[in-house]
This record gives C-alpha cells, structure tokens and sequence, in this order.
C-alpha cells in the first residue's frame, strides 16, 4: 500500500512550503563564492552580539532540558511588550504557535479565512487539520493597496464553521499593511466563534503612524492572539523562537497541545538577550528603511511595479514570468524569491539587505533584464 493513500485527507494533496534556497545549497550546485541571499526576510546585521553571547553561555549546559515554561523569557517580555507572562505562549519560531492555533481550533468540520498572497505557511496548517480553506480576493487596487488584504471581502468568507480567521499585518509576501481603524472595525465585526489570528511578524519594521499594535486591542476582541516572532528585525531566525500573546485563557488552551520543551535553551538565553539591546534594533530598522527607499526608488525607475511594503522587503513584477529572471540571478550569486506558489507569477520578492547587498542585486538585475 502506498504510503500516500494511508495519510489523513488533508496531507494527500498538501504541497510542502518552499522556503528560500540556502547559500550552501546554491554553492553546490553552481561553485559560486560571495552569495547574497536576499530571500528569507533575514536581518543582514546579523543577531545582537547579546543575543550571542547569552546563547554561547547556555552551551556547557546542553544536557539539560530547557525550562520548559520559559518563565524567564516570558518574564522580560512580559515587561517589555506590558502584558502578563499568563498572556505568553513561546514557540519554535512563531510558525510553531500558528500550528498550535490550528491543531487547538480547526478540524475537518472546521474552515479558516485568510486572503489570497497572504503568507503561505495559513494554507497548510488549515489543509493539515482537515479543515477547509475559505481564501478571500485580496484588494484589486480601487478600494484598497492593490494585493493587500481586503477585509470587506474576508468578512464575506465566514460561514458558520469558521473557526479562525489569519491575518498578516504586514503582509508577507506583499509588504501591505492594515490601518488601525480598519483592523479595529473587523476585529469587532467577528461572530464570537472566529478567532482572529494578528501575525505581526514584521512588527518592529513598521514605521507608520497609523499601524495599529494588535496588543492594544486584547482588552477589547477576548479571542485575539497576536504573534510575534525573533527570527526578523532579532536577527534569531536560526534558532526558532516566536511567540504568542492573547487572553490567559487562549494562552491556555494553546499550551495543552505544545510539545513539553518546544523552544531549546540557547534560543531562550537568545531571544532575553536580544530584547535588552534596543541599539542593535534601532540599527536594524534604520538601516531597513534606508534599504527599502532606495530599492523601491531603484525598481521604481528601472520601470517595475512595485508594491509598497512596510517590512524588509519588497515584492515587484518583473514584467515576465518570473523563474527564469530568478534563476539568472542564481547565477550571478544573488538568491531571492519567486513568489508563483502565492498566485504571483511574474512577481519577485526581495529582501532589504546591507547598502552591499541591495547594491549587488540591483546591478545583477540589470544585467539579467538586459540580457
Ligand atoms: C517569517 C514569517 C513568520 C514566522 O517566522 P518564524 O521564523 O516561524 O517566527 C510568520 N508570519 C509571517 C508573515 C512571516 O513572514
């Protein structure tokens, strides 16, 4: 019997996420040195040299069990962000904590609702469960940023099976974002058995007045939970920590079905680390909104759509379809991503990278469109 007729309904058809390619991987392939990857919204000043530090501490300690509570990380991020440590939920990387939203609430009699070009990961944890996927039309361009989420129309998807509705605030791939008063009116529009998931991966890359910071909003919407995670403007992607807040209740329910020690000792010292070092953040961000001005400026004038974004990257048409121009910039030794598996065939996404790096990309752009 093969294997694939044995696994539960959802996981037959489900397509793995693709995720950037790793440096090693196209050095093997091409013998390319000097990679620049610049497809995995990684922070390219690298973690604090806190963070380092408090992680290399934890080494002689590996044969231990990691606080399986994090009550210490949960402690400092209780004091940073204002909330309760009861509020916290960690996980492996905030993508851990969205499963643990899906396993708690979807099911095969379930549905969950997210737009079209939202971040990959909503579509298969919901096909995971079983549930159904309701993906609304994002905005066409008249009403709202063109691809970015259109709430009107993810209202019009809920049925009464709904369960969770994921929204990605900014929005990875596209770099749109919702205004305070649009999400506030949504989140409070939701029958009470939807429960809104605010992914606010790129929270700290965000530098508009009106974006709204979900947190403030769990006093007033009971079933939010807010994710955040350390793997974007931390620079932690390597060592998996994300985390959750919501009520105490939600942060209880979610806990019943997360793995005993889900987030590994360095990655605890880690992430404690990188929250005391606000200068290497304010780096961080500085630097993305240099990046992000002259790249959409340098796109912008090469003739390309580009779509606005407001995290460390940025998504454009490249005016063709788009594996070929990906695979050429393979190589010259630059890595970004093709963005076809999110309904964007002829889009490219960027990530922000060093003034070098945004440099060598633009100039291997060119030769590739001239080519
Ligand atoms: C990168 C990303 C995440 C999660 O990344 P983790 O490394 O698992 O924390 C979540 N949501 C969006 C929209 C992202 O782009």
């Amino acid at each position: 019997m093969q294997p694939s007729t044995l696994a539960v309904p959802g996981v037959q058809t489900l397509t793995p996420y693709i995720p950037g390619k790793p440096i090693g991987e196209l050095e093997r392939e091409l013998g390319l040195r000097h990679i620049v990857k610049l497809a995995s919204n990684e922070n390219p000043l690298g973690p604090s040299p806190l963070a380092l530090e408090a992680a290399a501490r934890v080494l002689p300690e590996l044969h231990l069990y990691p606080d399986g509570g994090g009550f210490e990380l949960k402690a400092t991020l209780a004091r940073t962000l204002g909330v309760n440590p009861e509020q916290i939920t960690l996980g492996n990387g905030s993508n851990d904590v969205l499963e643990l939203v899906a396993r708690v609430f979807l099911c095969g009699e379930a549905s969950a609702v997210f737009s079209e070009h939202a971040f990959a990961v909503y579509p298969i944890l919901t096909q995971a469960t079983g549930a159904r996927a309701l993906v609304a039309p994002a905005h066409d361009g008249s009403r709202g940023p063109h691809h970015g989420h259109d709430l009107e129309a993810m209202t019009r998807a809920i049925r009464p099976d709904t369960r969770v509705v994921f929204i990605a605030n900014p929005n990875n791939p596209t770099g749109t974002y919702l205004g305070k008063f649009e999400l506030e009116n949504f989140l409070r529009s939701l029958p009470e058995q939807v429960i809104p998931v605010v992914d606010e991966a790129y929270f700290e890359y965000v530098r508009k007045p009106d974006y709204p910071d979900a947190l403030t909003l769990l006093s007033t919407i009971p079933n939010l939970i807010v994710t955040r995670t350390f793997s974007k403007a931390y620079g932690l992607a390597g060592l998996r920590v994300g985390y959750s807040v919501s009520s105490p209740a939600m942060a209880d329910l979610l806990n019943r079905v997360r793995q005993p020690f889900n987030v590994n000792a360095p990655a605890l010292e880690a992430a404690r680390a990188a929250l005391g070092d606000v200068e290497h953040l304010v780096r961080t961000v500085r630097l993305n909104d240099a990046g992000l001005s002259v790249l959409t400026k340098a796109l912008t004038q090469r003739g390309l759509q580009v779509i606005p974004s407001v995290g460390n990257f940025i998504t454009f048409d490249a005016g063709q379809p788009s594996g070929p121009v990906y695979a050429a910039l393979l190589r010259e030794g630059v890595i970004v991503r093709p963005i076809g598996n999110y309904g964007l065939p002829n889009h490219l996404r960027v990530t922000v990278g060093t003034e070098d790096e945004n440099q060598a990309f633009l100039g291997a752009l060119d030769r590739v469109l001239m080519a």
